[in-house]
Parts: structure tokens; C-alpha cells; sequence
């Protein structure tokens, strides 16, 4: 049998060690405290360091997979645009835009709406700096102002539209399990046993955030509270206050309340375990779309969805503009563009499980294609 590791175990990622060393010192850390570090520490984190995507990182997202998903997303802010009344100026969001692709294909496709260039600013909100620095190659040709910010609060006031893709997932959640015996709600809580990270649950009871926890809950069930989810919505609402706001988020997670642990390490295209890799492994959550389109409405932001991914695609165009691009390749790269469309629209594959859903307000209402 191998020996248990310690924290000074050379097997350890360094920032397992760094955790380690601070659960010694203070004792375990909630799981929203774990997922945070292995995403964000300044020195570990995995969004700090690389660039996750495509064959050589860990995971792919739809922009990666085919064009036709940002040029869709573009011709849908530009027709944003014009039902807003073509603001003079307009503030062109994206949270964590990855490589930059899905932001160069929008404003490629948005070269063909008259004024909407002139009009628009673009706000990259990245922490990762790998990442900037493909962003900007991406977008070094375009011809709008592009600025970067660390968090959404810093984008100056102003129409805005904001575009979200697979950025919901990598906020870290919290997980509360159901303790029937004493009637009360538990964190999840982690600490270092014997060279091992192991889950725990607190011993005082937490406070149940709003949920909407069936009456039937049984004995250990799980719910994830994601309160980054919250904190951004809550800009969003700031914004429509005084401006119009459309933001669409894309993501995968489920429509229905429900329970269940979810959070899951990804590493090289496969699952990995939740302790294997500190600051190695992505760490990613479903979203649970009926929480934030019940805190949106709280707020006054009008919800539109959430729809399958496939649907929202196809009643956005895709069929057409995919025959656009048929009409000029190859056989062979006809074959390579419809089977990535179908990888994006299949109800196996990504159309289902990937949901999209549109919050707005400021004198924003119902937008196509809901
Ligand atoms: N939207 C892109 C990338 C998705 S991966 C695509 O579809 O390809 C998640 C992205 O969000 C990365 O760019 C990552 O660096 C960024 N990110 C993760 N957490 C963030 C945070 N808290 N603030 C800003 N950006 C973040």
C-alpha cells in the first residue's frame, strides 16, 4: 500500500501544499474556498496560468468548435442593437472571452450592419492574463475600441450588451447537504486528514439560501449556491437602471431546481478527481438556470429562456448561414462544418444540455428568437 502523502509531499501540486498549510493553520475550508483558490490564486490558480482550450488544454467550448456560433451571437447583438433604437453608443461585453474567437467572429458578422461599428465599444472581462494576450492577437484587426477589466463593475456606465459564454460554470459554488436527523442544513466543508484532502460537513448549521428546497428532502441531499452568480447579476440590474442591458448567457446546467453534487475536475479532455490536481484541473459547476432567472426577476430584469442551445441556434439562423458556407468549400470541409454544427446543435451532443437565456432591461423587453 502506498504511504499517505503529507503536505510536504513532493507528489503534492504546490498549491495542494499551500492548502494544506492553511487548513493546518485555520482548519478546513468550505468547498466555494477550495474551488476559489485552485481557480484564482494569484500564483496557482488554473485561470492564471494557461490557456485551457482547444486539443492541447483540457477543454473545448462551442466558439472553438465553429465559427457559425459567434457570427450568430454577433448578427443577435446587432439586432439587439436596432431594436434597442441603435444607440449612439453601445457597450459590447463579453465575460471571460477565452481565445477572443467568439468575440472576432461576432464583429466580422457585424461588419454588415450599418453604424453598429461606429457605435460600439468592446469590454473584454478576463482575470487571465494568457488569455489576454490571445484576445488582443484575435481582435488586433478590429475597428472599434477594445478594453480589458477585471471585473464587470469596472465597464463604464452606458447601453450595453453582454455576452456570457461558458463563463457561469467556473464561478465556485458552495454546497450545503441536508442533515435530517438535526433538521438543519450543513457545509461542505474540506480538510487535510492524514495526507489526504476528505469532505466534511460543518458542524454548526448554515443559513439556507434562497432555494427552492422541496418539502420531501432527503437525509444528505446536496445544493449549490453560487454567489458570484448572484454578485454579477446584481450588475446587471445596476446597468438597466439606467440603461438599456441585454446580456445573454450561455451555459450548460440544468432548467428545474434541483439537487446534486455537480462540481466536477476536468483535466486533458477527461474527469478528473476533485483533489487529484489543485490548481491543475479546471473545476467547473452545472448552472442552475431556474435560480438565476428567479434572481434576475427579483431584481426587475426581464428573463427570456432558458432555451436549449440547439433551438436558440437554429430559430437564430443557423441552417442559412450554414449553407452560406457550404456553397463555398470542398466536399471534405463540408463533411468537417456539419459534423461541428451538429456537435453544437445535437440533443446528445451539446444542443440540450447547453441552455441559453437572455436577461434585459432598461427599456429592454422581449428580443428574438424567444
Ligand atoms: N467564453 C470562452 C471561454 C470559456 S472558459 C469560450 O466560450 O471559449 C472561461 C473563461 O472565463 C476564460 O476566459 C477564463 O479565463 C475566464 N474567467 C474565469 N473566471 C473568471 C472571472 N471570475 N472573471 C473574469 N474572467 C474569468
Amino acid at each position: 500500500m502506498m504511504p499517505p502523502l503529507t503536505a510536504k509531499d513532493p507528489g503534492l501540486t504546490p498549491l495542494a501544499k499551500k492548502l494544506a498549510g492553511r487548513i493546518a493553520a485555520r482548519g478546513p475550508v468550505t468547498l466555494h474556498e477550495y474551488m476559489e483558490a485552485c481557480l484564482y490564486d494569484p500564483g496557482h490558480g488554473y485561470y492564471k496560468k494557461r490557456d485551457p482550450l482547444g486539443r492541447a488544454g483540457d477543454f473545448i467550448t462551442a466558439p472553438e468548435i465553429s465559427q457559425v456560433f459567434g457570427e450568430l451571437i454577433g448578427l443577435w447583438a446587432g439586432e439587439t442593437w436596432c431594436i434597442a433604437g441603435q444607440p449612439q453608443e453601445v457597450r459590447l461585453i463579453e465575460l471571460g472571452p477565452g481565445r477572443g474567437t467568439l468575440m472576432a467572429d461576432a464583429l466580422r458578422a457585424l461588419r454588415v450592419l450599418p453604424g453598429f461599428l461606429q457605435s460600439a465599444s468592446v469590454h473584454l472581462v478576463e482575470t487571465s492574463a494568457p488569455l489576454r494576450a490571445l484576445q488582443e492577437r484575435a481582435l488586433s484587426s478590429i475597428r472599434c475600441p477594445v478594453s480589458w477589466h477585471e471585473r464587470i463593475e469596472e465597464v463604464p456606465a452606458g447601453a450595453a450588451i453582454v455576452i456570457a459564454n461558458e463563463f457561469f460554470d467556473c464561478l465556485p459554488v458552495r454546497q450545503i447537504a441536508f442533515d435530517e436527523a438535526a433538521q438543519l442544513w450543513r457545509e461542505r466543508m474540506i480538510g487535510f486528514e492524514d495526507g489526504r484532502f476528505e469532505f466534511e460537513l460543518s458542524s454548526k448549521g448554515v443559513e439556507v439560501p434562497r432555494h427552492p428546497v422541496s418539502p420531501g428532502i432527503e437525509d444528505g441531499a446536496i445544493v449549490e449556491v453560487r454567489p458570484g452568480a448572484a454578485e454579477i447579476l446584481r450588475t446587471f440590474a445596476a446597468r438597466a437602471a439606467v440603461a438599456p442591458l441585454a446580456a445573454l448567457v450561455i451555459d450548460y446546467g440544468y432548467s428545474q431546481p434541483s439537487s446534486g453534487d455537480t462540481v466536477k475536475a476536468v483535466r486533458q479532455h477527461r474527469f478528473a478527481g476533485l483533489f487529484e490536481a489543485p490548481g491543475e484541473a479546471d473545476l467547473t459547476a452545472h448552472v442552475d438556470f431556474s435560480d438565476l432567472v428567479q434572481s434576475a426577476r427579483e431584481l426587475k430584469l426581464d428573463a427570456l429562456g432558458p432555451m436549449p442551445m440547439g433551438e436558440w441556434l437554429l430559430r437564430l439562423g443557423l441552417e442559412a448561414r450554414v449553407r452560406q458556407l457550404l456553397a463555398c468549400v470542398t466536399a471534405e470541409d463540408a463533411i468537417e462544418i456539419r459534423s461541428r454544427v451538429s456537435r453544437l446543435v445535437g440533443p446528445a451532443q451539446m444542443g440540450v444540455l447547453f441552455k441559453a437565456v437572455v436577461f434585459t432591461g432598461g427599456g429592454l423587453g422581449r428580443l428574438p428568437p424567444f
